[in-house]
């Protein structure tokens, strides 16, 4: 089959290579130039295992264009470009409604966005001559080709019957359970699974408040809880709080449905909240003056991956700069527009404090006497993630609700 995806970022450039190595024909459409190019030239535009090779090994299924008309032939027509939030936190649709925009042809449309409850739904109304399902896409960056090859599930959102068909056998022979439903289930389905990660996130935020107080330790106390299968090990680190693209806009854009609905989320609505306000409490525990030097390990929003946008890093570097701190970060691939290392011996040297905030093995892995070159050893563990925590020699440390050491 051939396929078109419109929009080459993580989502939409997995899936290509996911269809690719499944053997289909598939046409990529990317706007920005620059990104192209590299993408023409082999080179994913960021850092993600295995792409490299697919774009290499399966270079004659693929064609990389600009142009959305190059599209008009394909059987699919995948729609993964960015939609995110607006400033009253509602879901930005206009990438969607600019690519629709441009199509001359009838076509068959999944869409791939994250998008908020009845927008499929509204589409099939609004463009009557395309037909649109969504199948909503779960990845984790930094694993986003394996996920796509082998992902928990895969839902369905479709009303056409021979579309939905159609999709049910291309997506099942990847083997994985499949759920077919209407799109408003699909865009829900995907909304509530980000919201339901990030307020797991946030209960145990929530909780390292009163474990730093009452001297328990989160980790265990995680640890514990982790152990029951009803509840799971997963997404339950205390620490700076989440990050990256996904989680922070699309738990804005269910509070905005909501609320247009006229329903308080009220769980989502104070995980959000906790999650706005766990920077403070981790900068609650710097003791920080004018001129000191203070070193972020790990700047990307999780190990990984390189990707920057909605990092706790740069928040917290914006907290620093204003109370006029120097702020150094050191990450093994993301970086940023605030001063850099190259390695972290080079962010320690002369630092009053360090702060570990992506837990890349290399930097959970660091030896005590890493530290040796700091004007003041103390360090922040703001992910509870450095292994020497309970026997950190002549360092101070201190992590996120594990205050209190033997
Ligand atoms: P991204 O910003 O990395 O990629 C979007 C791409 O679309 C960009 O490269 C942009 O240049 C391109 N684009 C925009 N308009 C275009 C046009 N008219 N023609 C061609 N290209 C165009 O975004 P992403 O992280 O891949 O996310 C895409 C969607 O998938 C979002 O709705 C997101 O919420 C969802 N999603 C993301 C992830 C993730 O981990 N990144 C996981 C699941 C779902």
């Amino acid at each position: 089959m051939k396929f078109g995806i419109i929009g080459l970022g993580y989502v939409g450039l997995a899936t290509l290579c996911g269809l690719a190595k499944a053997g289909h024909h598939v046409i990529g459409v990317e706007a920005d130039e620059e990104k192209l190019r590299l993408l023409m030239s082999g080179h994913p535009p960021f850092h993600e295992p295995g792409m490299a090779e697919v774009l290499q090994e399966h270079a004659d299924q693929i064609t990389l264009t600009s142009r959305i008309a190059d599209t008009e032939q394909v059987d699919y027509l995948i729609l993964a470009v960015g939609t995110p939030s607006k400033s009253d936190g509602s879901c930005d649709l206009s990438y969607i409604e600019a690519v629709l925009s441009e199509l001359n042809t009838k076509h068959k449309i999944v869409i791939r966005s994250s998008v908020p409850p009845g927008t499929t739904d509204l589409l099939n109304i609004m463009y009557p001559s395309h037909t649109f399902a969504i199948v909503p896409e779960f990845l984790q960056e930094g694993r986003a080709l394996a996920d796509v090859m082998k992902p928990h599930r895969v839902v369905i959102g479709c009303v056409n019957l021979e579309v939905a068909e159609d999709l049910a056998g291309i997506y099942g022979r990847l083997g994985v359970p499949l759920i077919c439903t209407t799109p408003i289930n699909a865009e829900l389905i995907k909304y509530a699974s980000n919201a339901f990660l990030a307020t797991k996130i946030s209960f145990m935020n929530d909780l390292s408040r009163l474990a730093d107080q009452a001297g328990a330790d989160i980790s265990t106390i995680a640890d514990g809880m982790g152990l029951d299968p009803r509840i799971g090990r997963s997404f339950l680190n205390a620490g700076i709080g989440y990050g990256g693209s996904c989680f922070p806009k699309d738990m804005n854009a269910l509070l905005h449905v909501a609320s247009e609905n006229e329903i308080d989320l009220r769980v989502i609505r104070a995980a959000t909240k906790v999650n706005e306000t766990q920077i403070e409490y981790v900068l609650s525990k710097l003791n920080v003056e004018p001129n000191m030097r203070v070193a972020i390990l790990g700047l990307a929003f999780k190990p990984g991956t390189d990707d920057m946008r909605d990092a706790p890093s740069i928040l917290l570097a914006h907290h620093m700069v204003a109370r006029n701190v120097d702020v150094i970060g050191y990450d093994p691939i993301a970086t940023w527009d605030y001063p850099q290392a190259t390695t972290v011996e080079e962010a320690l040297k002369g630092a009053d404090y360090a702060i570990l905030v992506t837990e890349w093995d290399e930097i959970v892995n660091l030896a005590p006497d890493a530290f040796n070159g700091m004007r003041q050893r103390r360090l922040i563990d703001a992910r509870n993630a450095w292994k020497f925590a309970r026997d950190p020699g002549d360092v101070s440390y201190e992590g996120i609700g594990r205050m209190q050491r033997p």
